[in-house]
């Protein structure tokens, strides 16, 4: 399906335009008239972090007339690995500015709107409500679910991308022409179950691989060039190197936008909809919380307690509390570790920020472990708190 171009062209290139952009004039489907609608576009960036780096590299350089930034956190040594848009002195600044510096630094003729901010239902519409088309980078699911609802709700496309580990997934997802997000997840996946990359991990040049699906769909369908993946699903496999494309079609009984939906709105509370933890982790963790302080002040008192770090073999590689056992969560779960854990003394679990702790708590607390406890925050509350000599990852 191919489709019109969704901004109409600017009046005229300078002559300095003409010579920056010329590899883009000479191509037929591009031409002047496609370059003019890139100059009149306006697009948003949601998170300049993996995804959102090569986006904005490339929307800039290709002169995509107004780029918004919408960016709340800061720069961190653990995203240089693949947020190349931030380089080794921006660490510590915000993002939205380092990422804008940079954008000028590409190319001077585009105007940058920095949102430094984190994107939330009372201010999606006012923000989204400035750009054509909007690109997704974001990395968690309440706020996935809010960029979809919000970009249905005001009829605008935007292109979604996602990576983890080895495999990445991009989609046009525009509700006029073809499903929204909804309509292929229509329900966020139990929590804890999808780990973020935070928990798991990305090869740092696949960012590049999605971001930069991400730019073609997006240049694509502000020119009115090819044929977008509006009803597509790019699936690519990076250990495999294959890319392959699945229909997705419009659900009809979508809750957004279907025939009969029942969300008209934003919904009230997305983190709630998407749940940090399941139900049984948030009752669990109750009364049976402690802060990294006061886990160093029992280590400092010589209680008697079994330490267990729920997290993989490869995080526990890169740092660890002292005196801290490795059980990955999995062997809770599945019941398999239960037998190696004494019945005598406290146990006291950790993760690298608290959720997978309390997924297994819920398990030792159903075997029968009643004053197991959970460290809130886990290695990231330890080496913020405690130890900031210890990496943080
Ligand atoms: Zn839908």
């Amino acid at each position: 399906m191919s489709l019109p171009p969704l901004v109409e062209p600017a009046e005229s290139l300078s002559v300095d335009e003409i010579r920056r952009y010329s590899r883009h004039l000479i191509i037929p489907d591009v031409g002047v008239e496609g370059q003019k609608r890139l100059k009149n576009a306006k697009v948003l960036c949601v998170g300049a972090g993996g995804l959102g780096s090569p986006a904005l590299m490339y929307l800039a350089a290709a002169g995509v007339g107004t780029l918004g930034i919408v960016e709340f956190d800061t720069v961190d040594e653990s995203n240089l690995q693949r947020q190349i848009i931030h380089g080794q002195s921006d660490i510590g600044r915000p993002k939205a500015e380092s990422a804008a510096n940079s954008v000028r630094e590409i190319n001077p003729y585009v105007n940058v709107v920095i949102h430094n901010t984190a994107i939330d239902r009372d201010n999606v519409f006012e923000i989204f409500g400035q750009y054509d088309l909007i690109v997704d980078g974001t990395d968690n699911f309440a706020t996935r679910y809010l960029v979809n609802d919000a970009a249905v709700l005001l009829g605008k496309p935007y292109v979604w991308g996602s990576i983890y580990r080895f495999d990445g997934q991009a989609s046009v997802f525009w509700a006029e022409h073809g499903p929204c997000y909804r309509c292929l997840y229509p329900e966020p996946p139990p929590p804890g179950m999808v780990p973020s990359c935070a928990e798991g991990g990305v090869l740092g040049v696949l960012c590049a691989s999605i971001g930069s699906i991400q730019v073609t769909e997006a240049i694509k369908l502000l020119a009115g060039i090819g044929e977008p993946l509006v009803g597509s699903l790019m699936v690519y496999d990076a250990l495999e190197m294959s890319y392959r494309k699945i229909r997705v079609r419009k659900d009809p009984s979508c809750v957004l936008c279907g025939e009969n939906p029942s969300i008209t709105e934003l919904v009230e509370d997305y983190e709630a909809f998407c749940g940090a933890v399941s139900v049984e982790a948030q009752e669990a963790v109750v009364d049976s919380t402690i802060t990294a302080r006061e886990l160093k002040e029992m280590q400092d008192a010589d209680k008697d307690f079994l330490l267990v770090d729920v997290r993989e073999p490869a995080e526990f590689e890169i740092v660890r509390i002292p005196g801290s056992v490795l059980i990955p969560k999995g062997e809770i779960l599945s019941g398999e570790a239960l037998a190696k854990l004494p019945q005598d003394k406290q146990i006291v679990l950790h993760c690298k920020s608290g959720v997978r702790s309390a997924e297994a708590l819920a398990a030792l607390k159903a075997a029968g472990f009643k004053d197991a406890v959970h460290v809130q925050g886990g290695v990231l509350a330890w080496v913020k708190t405690v130890d900031p000599s210890l990496p943080s990852y």
